[in-house]
């Protein structure tokens, strides 16, 4: 498949790449990042996505999206389809969405789930909003660049999928996190903590598959001295999406709220900038509660 892949970054490149690997034809184009290996350069947005029958993007923002969309939209070929695998909010998903359609394009919102290491192996899992045609299209390459792709709805399913399942995680983390914390002062040994609750009522993937306690559970980033994995300040991006969904949408989302709260302190007050999100540990055991 004629394939542009715009933004290349930590995830966009990989991706990219893999996709050059499997024998598509992939041209790229980036602000800043080097080309992946396989990858034909264009000297502009709208250059790649010229003759492209999809165009993907993995950029840093809403804002960015709109500006790259308007660019190409009115250049692709009529039946292309533009797919935002970028994490951005809701409503700019639907705008970019109603863009390319009034073009005569097909659109879709397709976040992912697996972060750098998932994109270099091919392992990502995609929440997919859009038409049933846009997503059947676009399947191949999801298959190559993920293991696993869900349709979730409509324009801008995709990113309410990744907004809700990232507040359960970074409210889970917390809990987890401040659980830990408890029982230190409490003097429970962290081994016994976590075989109690992994096998309990209290298990939950940042427990039995994360542990943020180092040494304990499988190996995780709290094992390399917290380094990411998925950095706090990811974390924080996602859960300011899903309080800024919540407020259009009138949801009451009050641990949400909390979670985006404490991630921003911890980001932009604290240390917690560069390192991963599990590393709210060690920031709970620092901490009274005065
Ligand atoms: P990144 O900053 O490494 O990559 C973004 C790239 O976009 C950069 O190379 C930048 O130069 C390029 N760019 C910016 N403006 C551009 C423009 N106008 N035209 C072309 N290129 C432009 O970020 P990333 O880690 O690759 O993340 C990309 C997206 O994926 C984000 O929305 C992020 O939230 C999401 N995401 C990241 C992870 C992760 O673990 N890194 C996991 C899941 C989702």
């Amino acid at each position: 498949m004629k394939i542009a892949f715009i933004g290349l970054g930590n995830m966009g490149g990989p991706m990219a790449r893999n996709l050059a690997a499997a024998g598509h034809s992939v041209t790229g184009f980036d602000t800043a990042a080097p080309m992946p290996e396989g990858v034909a350069p264009a000297a502009s947005a709208a250059e790649a996505a010229r003759e492209a029958e999809v165009v993907l993007t993995m950029l840093p923002n809403g804002q960015i999206l709109r500006a790259v969309a308007a660019e190409v939209t009115p250049v692709m070929p009529k039946g292309a389809v533009l797919c935002d695998c970028s994490t951005v909010d809701v409503e700019s998903a639907r705008e970019v969405a109603r863009q390319a359609e009034a073009a005569g394009l097909g659109a879709l919102d397709a976040p992912v789930s697996g972060g750098v290491g998932g994109a270099a192996a091919g392992t990502l899992t995609f929440m997919v909003g859009g038409s049933a045609e846009s997503f059947a299209k676009v399947l191949p390459l999801f298959e190559v660049m993920g293991q696993k792709a869900v349709h979730c709805g409509d324009a801008g399913a995709g990113q309410a999928a990744k907004i809700c399942n990232n507040m359960i995680l970074g409210v889970t983390m917390i809990a987890t996190c401040e659980a830990f914390a408890l029982a230190d002062k409490l003097g429970l040994d962290r081994q016994k903590m976590f075989d109690v609750v992994s096998t309990s009522s209290g298990y939950s993937w940042t427990m039995n598959a994360y542990c943020p306690a180092p040494g304990v559970g499988p190996k995780s980033p709290a094992d390399n001295d917290y380094r990411p994995g998925f950095a706090s300040e990811l974390m924080l991006k996602d859960l300011r999406l899903s309080q800024q969904a919540a407020e259009a949408a009138d949801a009451d989302t009050p641990m949400g709220r909390l979670a985006a709260d404490l991630y921003e302190s911890f980001v932009e007050r604290e240390d917690g900038r560069g390192r991963d999100f599990s590393a709210m540990l060690p920031r709970f055991e620092r901490r009274g509660r005065g």
